[in-house]
């Protein structure tokens, strides 16, 4: 007989956004003139920009003749847009990558999600709390993170990094050696950003134990203060120590077309072996290669009119996250992330639950949010807002905040 992977058996139920969508829409029931406005969910809202539309059509046109027709593409993506990238976001930083080390996806979440095939089950991991929840139940889903303890909330294997305001947003190295590090910046869902001295310190911690840091980088385009890392490979010594995904979904509305990337350099090896060899092994099999179009679309923001474009729907959604800070701030609420984030990170107010909060902001502002507690037990206490909504609509759901 065949037997299923027994670890699905042990994840815990996607709770976080059933739950929202359940309480929610019976609000909406028992108040139809209720005007919701939408602030939790982590999805844009701006079309694509006109230059990624056109290189999407025309891309189209190509598959339309004999000549320029493509049909199975490099599972490693296009080299035009390798290149592209290469240049663009890590030369013109100062930073080599070759076009080799980098692998084209169809999105972070999946290159997140897939790492861990490469990688044996008994290495101890080590997440964020709060946390992307990819990271976590895609190691649970092989095996690596032991058993769910639904009281403590917590898988037993894994090891959790408590990441609030009292440690400035910045995890302290686990009492347990971890062999594989999560960490994210700009955080999802704080919305807060690791400096250089943070990161360095970390890069030294995984070189000096042999760690692998997985470095999600999908809200990079959101940083604006000069002197945040971009990138990990920014810090010295992160290429024998680290992996970078990267995604085209926030920075330039791809949450529907699909495309990311994750870099795997070259120097990053363990028991001798090349990741950046074991990643192209595993791509090559498991994988056939971004849509030619989608790609095409996200070249065509490295292009002086597509990066203008882009820029433009990135301010949108700054000057959105700009509203919410402020205007949470003067209402006096502590307030973090925001800056170089589309994410606001607000403490509930008087030691309110973030449930209660939630409910609170729900039928007073009607304005929907996101329980920070759904990121992990460290998040309980703070709810999650977005800036990816329609900027009036943005404006209107601070001033009822505020109004509460
Ligand atoms: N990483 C983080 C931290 C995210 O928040 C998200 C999406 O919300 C992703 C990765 C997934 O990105 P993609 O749309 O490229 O799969």
């Amino acid at each position: 007989m065949a037997r299923v992977n027994e670890n699905y058996a042990k994840l815990p139920g996607s709770y976080l956004f059933a739950e929202i969508a359940r309480r929610t829409s019976a609000y909406a029931e028992a108040h139809p003139e209720a005007k919701l406005i939408k602030m939790g969910i982590g999805d844009v809202t701006r079309p694509l920009a006109p230059a990624v539309v056109e290189a999407m059509h025309a891309a189209v046109d190509d598959l339309a003749t004999s000549e320029r027709f493509h049909g199975y593409g490099p599972e490693q993506g296009y080299d035009f847009l390798r290149e592209a990238i290469a240049q663009h976001d890590f030369r013109a930083r100062g930073v080599e990558i070759a076009v080799d080390e980098i692998f084209v996806s169809d999105g972070a979440k999946s290159d997140c999600g897939n790492i861990g095939d490469i990688l044996a089950l008994d290495n101890v991991v080590a997440v964020c709390d709060p946390v992307y929840p990819v990271y976590v139940d895609s190691n649970a889903m092989s095996g690596r993170a032991g058993d769910y303890d639904a009281a403590a909330e917590r898988w037993t294997d894994i090891v959790y990094m408590p990441t609030t305001a009292e440690n400035g947003f910045c995890p302290e190295f686990p009492a347990r050696k971890a062999d594989v590090i999560y960490l994210c910046s700009p955080n999802n869902p704080t919305g807060t950003v690791l400096n250089r001295e943070q990161l360095s310190a970390w890069v030294d911690y995984a070189n000096e134990n042999g760690s692998i840091i997985m470095f999600d980088a999908a809200y990079e385009r959101f940083i604006v203060e000069e002197g945040v890392p971009h990138s990990i490979f920014e810090i010295p010594g992160a290429k024998t120590c680290a992996i970078e995904f990267r995604s085209f979904s926030k920075t330039a509305g791809f949450t529907g077309a699909r495309c990311g990337y994750t870099v795997v350099p070259k120097e990053l090896e363990r028991d001798g072996q090349s990741l950046n060899a074991l990643w192209n092994r595993r791509q090559t099999t498991k994988f056939n290669g971004a849509s030619y179009v989608i790609q095409r679309g996200a070249a065509a923001i490295y292009t002086t009119e597509g990066a203008r474009q882009i820029e433009e729907t990135l301010e949108y959604y700054r000057r959105n996250a700009g509203v919410i800070k402020e205007g949470l701030e003067a209402a006096g609420f502590e307030v973090y992330g925001a800056v170089n984030s589309p994410y606001v990170w607000c403490k509930t107010p008087e030691g309110a639950g973030s449930w209660e909060f939630f409910t609170k902001l729900l039928e007073e502002a009607n304005v929907i949010t996101t329980p920070g507690a759904g990121f992990g037990p460290h998040g309980e206490g703070y709810v999650r807002l977005t800036a990816f909504g329609d900027a009036a609509a943005t404006v209107e759901a601070v001033a009822r905040i505020r109004a509460m």
